[in-house]
């Protein structure tokens, strides 16, 4: 296996266990594989794919991160403690 293909499954495994540690609680985030392409979709707890959630110019491991933040930017609602303007407004 080349580095860069080692890199890129610890980086996919590194993302799978902070999805399954960070996802606000009934979040889901759906991984897709077929030969050539893979995907990832974001569902609310309601069980609503998230439409801005747009993968397909991401590696998976990328696409996973961006599906945690943005569900807990979804989820979060500012207090006096955040940083003004929110650091969460920049993701
Ligand atoms: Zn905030």
């Amino acid at each position: 296996m080349t580095q860069i293909a080692e890199s890129k499954n610890v980086a996919l495994g590194a993302a799978l266990d902070d999805a399954a540690r960070d996802l606000p609680d009934g979040w889901q985030i759906h991984i897709t594989i077929e030969r050539g392409a893979g995907w990832a979709e974001l569902h609310n707890p309601e069980g609503v794919r998230a439409d801005d959630f747009d993968s397909t110019d991401l590696d998976l491991h990328e696409s996973i991160r961006r599906g945690i933040r943005l569900a807990q930017k979804a989820e979060h609602v500012c207090k006096p403690s955040c940083h003004n303007p929110c650091l969460l407004e920049d993701w």
